[in-house]
């Protein structure tokens, strides 16, 4: 075989589901570990379902995710264009190659004959049993054919599927699956209305036409292979048929069933890549990326949905993966989606992203709340919290205080740590820490500290609770001395002052 040419091909219908993400990353993977091609083609000849901003929301979906394409729309190459209704001119010839090779034929029925058909048969299905019921090139005459289609009426060209034949389709993950071609219908595969050929013709021509050597996609479309197969055998390109691979499909997280955005809404859990704005309904979707996962993260997550390495190894970075996935290997069972799994990956590379990038990111939270965080503090208290959190976007909440100073004091922590001799102490305190200057040697000042409260015989706890309370508003944070370290000298006597005025 000749090098691995693998596609993704989404329709413009809407945001990418997370499915068709795990499904373009399976493609990659399989390309990468075969020094292969990754070609990026967009299948819109539904021009009824086309949706504004889709193809640019995929695109930039998997650029967040790390998942690079070696050509196709936007990226360029030999092959294109890559945009299926830019190519109508090379679907004509294939649609007429059918036409003559008998494989296909015209059809002129309505929208209303084939509704009055379908009340007239049950289970009506346009095949060997009725096409000869029906009005098209196989029922009239040809001259009246070619005067209907010379005055513009509108036809569908239509395959000629034989009855009674075994199609075979040779899967990688499910072996050979064995279809009786009486269960499929002659499919439309070209619209004059449009001129433009359905998804299965373009789909097969373009998977030729691109040399693509192996289809890797979702399990909704085994249904459509036995066709391909079929449309493969017609133009007599059986020899450089792809190699399918159906993946399984995304369940719910609880329960049976297809993984839909309503779950997502229903169990709180983003289903897109990336915050989406449906054009149509005005409708927004919450995205991984604007709900605070790092890539790296829902990159590994989602590897591992349908496929695992053999043993329990669970972190993988993407250069582990390209070298550990095996296509052959992958589930034929659907795989749950187990959110809290993808939550608990995205707190492991929480602990293992670069702290300035997850600054950045709380910084812009920050901004969103109206408080401007600088660079350097952030960093910092990124450094002490990050333990604390599993999205990036629960660090600002979290963290607030560093920023702004407590206004008001929590109420039960004050009847529990604020004690009549709390103020004393406190006051006491307040002039022991104005002394000390290096705020930044945490174990210095913390010594100094507990040495003073040796000295004077005061409990510890007695001590740092009402501290604490003083500098955060309640009693949480992190460490004490780290806590002090972020605040700085300043800062913390002026918040010690303000609460020696409010706590009496
Ligand atoms: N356009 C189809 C989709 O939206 C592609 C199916 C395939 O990969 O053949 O998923």
């Amino acid at each position: 075989m000749g090098k691995v040419r693998v596609r993704f091909a989404p329709s413009p219908t809407g945001a990418l589901h997370i499915g068709g993400v795990r499904t373009c990353l399976y493609n990659y993977l399989f390309a990468r570990q075969n020094g292969g091609e990754l070609v990026f083609r967009i299948e819109d000849t539904d021009s009824s379902r086309f949706v504004p901003g889709a193809e640019e929301y995929i695109k930039e979906s998997l650029e967040w995710l790390g998942i690079k394409f070696d050509e196709g729309v936007s990226y360029g190459g030999n092959y294109g264009p890559y945009r299926q209704s830019e190519r109508r001119d090379i679907y004509r010839r294939y649609v007429k190659q059918l036409l003559d090779s008998g494989h296909a034929y015209i059809a002129f029925d309505t929208a209303a004959e084939l509704e009055a058909k379908r009340n007239e048969i049950k289970n009506f299905q346009y095949d060997a049993s009725t096409r000869m019921q029906m009005r098209n090139s196989l029922t009239l005459p040809a001259d009246e054919v070619k005067k209907m289609v010379d005055s513009g009426e509108k036809y569908v060209v239509r395959a000629l599927i034989e009855p009674n034949q075994e199609i075979i389709v040779h899967d990688i993950i499910r072996g050979d699956v064995h279809v009786n071609s009486s269960i499929i219908d002659d499919k439309v595969l070209y619209k004059s209305a449009d001129d433009l050929p359905t998804y299965h013709l373009a789909n097969i021509v373009d998977d030729h036409l691109m040399e693509i050597t192996h289809v890797i996609r979702g399990e909704e479309w085994l249904p459509s292979a036995p066709l391909h197969v079929l449309l493969y055998q017609f133009f007599g390109w059986e020899d450089t048929m792809p190699r399918f691979a159906h993946l399984s499909l995304l369940l719910k997280p609880d329960g049976n069933g297809k993984l839909s955005k309503r779950d997502g809404d229903r169990l709180g859990f983003p289903v897109f890549p990336l915050e989406w704005h449906d054009p149509k309904t005005g409708d927004k979707s919450s995205g991984y990326r604007e709900s605070g996962y790092l890539p790296e993260a829902v990159i590994n997550f989602l590897a591992l949905l349908g496929w695992n390495p053999g043993n329990d190894q669970e972190l993988m970075t993407m250069d582990d993966l390209i070298n550990l996935f095996r296509l052959d290997k992958c589930s034929k069972a659907g795989a749950k989606f187990d959110y809290e799994k993808g939550k608990w990956f995205n707190k492991e590379y929480i602990q293992k992203a670069d702290e300035r990038l997850l600054a950045e990111m709380m910084i812009k939270d920050a901004k969103e709340a109206g408080v401007e965080a600088d660079l350097a503090k952030a960093i910092q208290v990124v450094h002490y919290m990050k333990s604390r959190v599993s999205l990036v976007r629960e660090l600002w909440p979290l963290c607030t205080f560093f920023w702004v100073a407590p206004e008001t004091f929590n109420e039960k922590d004050v009847a529990k740590r604020w004690k009549p001799e709390t103020h004393g102490m406190m006051t006491e305190l307040r002039s022991k820490v104005a002394e000390w200057q290096d705020y930044s040697d945490l174990e210095g000042f913390e010594a100094y500290v507990k040495e003073w409260c040796a000295e004077k015989e005061y409990g510890l706890g007695n001590v740092m609770n009402p501290f604490r309370l003083m500098l955060v508003g309640e009693l949480k944070g992190p460490a004490m001395f780290e806590l002090t370290s972020i605040l700085g000298r300043e800062e913390t006597l002026r918040r010690m002052d303000y609460a020696l005025s409010q706590l009496s």
